[in-house]
């Protein structure tokens, strides 16, 4: 793919997440992977003033490889998951009301329905709370994203994810946070939410395996 068209890509899937209401103004971030390094959003811009010429390349150094603008304040927990994580081909982080509700709670979401199986794990977990930007937020990240998780909240602050490209990243976003939505109506409820059995949830990662590769058409 043409580099002018990745950038546009990534500017679309940026308008796109406004329109889904998974973020808004100037939060969350969103990135995709080159061959050395990866193409970001820019800091401190609203998504519906980007441009192609906005994004940022930068390698996986941190250093800006092409770009006038300055990266995201995220560029080390997009960059720390490219490393550590082969799958990731693209990476968004957003801000969206009802993660952001359990993420303020300090709250995971645990295995209340099968499809909390699409993070990977038998639950999404809540990365602990670090300063915005830091280190020490990517490193919880990375903790909360281990055996394969491919999803995780960010304590009084959002969610993160990641998948092969932006079609499907934002497609695991819009899962997430229903995920979540419906888990807070669930305890708002009043009731102790029963939770399906971690050989359940095991089935469920068997049965997506195969869900997902017919899918694809494999
Ligand atoms: P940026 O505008 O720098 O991408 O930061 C937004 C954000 O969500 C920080 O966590
Ligand atoms: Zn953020």
């Amino acid at each position: 793919m043409l580099a002018h068209t990745r950038r546009r890509a990534l500017v679309e899937t940026a308008r796109s997440l406004n329109r889904t209401g998974l973020n808004q103004g100037t939060s969350g971030n969103i990135s995709l992977r080159l061959e050395n390094g990866f193409y970001i959003t820019p800091s401190a811009l609203a998504y519906e003033r980007y441009r192609p010429a906005d994004i940022v390349e930068m390698d996986m150094d941190g250093r800006v490889v092409v770009g006038t603008r300055k990266p995201s304040s995220e560029w080390r927990l997009h960059r720390d998951i490219y490393i550590h994580r082969n799958r990731a081909g693209a990476v968004l982080h957003v801000h969206p009301p009802w993660c952001t509700t359990l993420a303020c709670l300090e709250l995971s979401i645990p295995p209340y329905h099968y499809m909390v199986a699409i993070g990977g794990g038998d639950s999404i977990a809540c990365a602990p709370y670090a300063l915005f930007g830091t280190a020490e937020l990517s490193a919880n990240v990375l903790a909360a994203l281990d055996n394969d998780r491919c999803a995780c909240l960010l304590a009084h602050h959002g969610m993160v994810c990641f998948s092969s490209d932006l079609r499907s990243v934002v497609a695991l976003a819009i899962e997430v946070e229903n995920l979540a939505r419906v888990y807070v109506q669930a305890l708002q409820a009043g009731e102790k939410v029963p939770l399906l059995t971690r050989e359940e949830m095991k089935q469920v990662g068997k049965q997506f395996a195969a869900y997902r590769s017919a899918e694809q058409g494999e």
